[in-house]
């Protein structure tokens, strides 16, 4: 967390992000679109987890269906008991960690599993896990029609997230969704070294399309990594509240707009940044 609440596009002065570029114009560009006054909107960029599909239901429901393969193979745990434990293993060690299961396995023991192969249970949950991701990985309903709609703006659509590269670009592919994003504003944390809330990662994908701060907007879920960084940098924010992990987290700052999914993000564009959508 911050110390101090951040001013809103108090960083937008960065000399290195465009020759010339001074503290000025950048906030005269800012008041601008917030009054409405300019068409200087170039770029919609997305987050992916919680905002395009729900983490955390899928994850839920991935990690059930685990558990109750390990179970049918022969471990001796009640499933809510296994799903306390893995949840704790989860938090510990990231969502991210690749071997949750052999860390749930010698966090309760050997009794639990006497006479069977742990390799054996840890192979039944990833392929409960996997199978989940294959069957279940769908987005939000929301999400299709209106990138769609973005697809018929000369606005660039992308995506800004954090994960491992292969990770976040597989949930693009399994999502069906890799073809509303043009292919160069597609920036993963990890393939770029930097993550959020660092406000950096979001200046790298700006200056990758050679557009200023103000000239973008990013819509996400998580108000101290998707709202205060961009609004540091003068980007317009978007905050999608669907009610998932950070429904009751607060940021330092307070998003432009404040939505409940993106049906609400056609009208914005057009009375807010006089964007054509059709
Ligand atoms: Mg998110």
């Amino acid at each position: 967390m911050l110390a101090v609440a951040p001013r809103r596009g108090e960083l937008f002065s960065f000399d290195t992000f465009r020759p010339g570029m001074s503290n000025d114009v950048a906030h005269r560009g800012r008041q601008e679109w917030g009054q409405g006054l300019v068409n200087r909107l170039k770029a919609v960029f997305f987050d992916i987890d919680d905002t395009l599909y729900s983490t955390s239901q899928f994850s839920k429901l991935a990690r059930i269906n685990a558990v109750k393969a390990m179970v049918s193979m022969g471990l001796r745990m009640e499933e809510d008991e296994c799903l306390r434990e893995l949840d704790e293993v989860v938090r510990e060690f990231s969502s991210n960690y690749q071997h949750h299961f052999e860390k749930f396995l010698l966090r309760v023991g050997e009794d639990a599993y006497r006479g069977l192969n742990p390799a054996v249970l840890v192979a039944s949950a990833v392929m409960a896990y996997h199978d989940t991701k294959f069957k279940q990985l769908q987005p939000f309903e929301d999400v299709r029609p209106v990138l769609e709609a973005l697809g018929r703006t000369d606005l660039r659509v992308g995506v800004i997230t954090m994960g491992p590269q292969i990770k976040q670009a597989e949930k693009l592919l399994r999502l069906d969704l890799i073809g509303y994003f043009d292919p160069g504003a597609i920036f993963i944390s990890d393939q770029i070294g930097i993550g959020k809330p660092n406000v950096k990662l979001y200046m790298k994908a700006c200056r990758a399309l050679g557009i200023w701060p103000v000239e973008a907007m990013y819509v996400g879920d998580n108000p101290p990594n998707d709202v205060d960084p961009p609004n540091q940098l003068g980007m317009a924010t978007v905050l999608v509240r669907r009610g998932g992990k950070y429904a009751g987290v607060g940021g330092a700052t307070e998003p432009d707009f404040d939505i409940r999914d993106l049906t609400e993000l056609p009208d914005i564009l057009r009375t807010k940044f006089d964007v054509n959508m059709t």
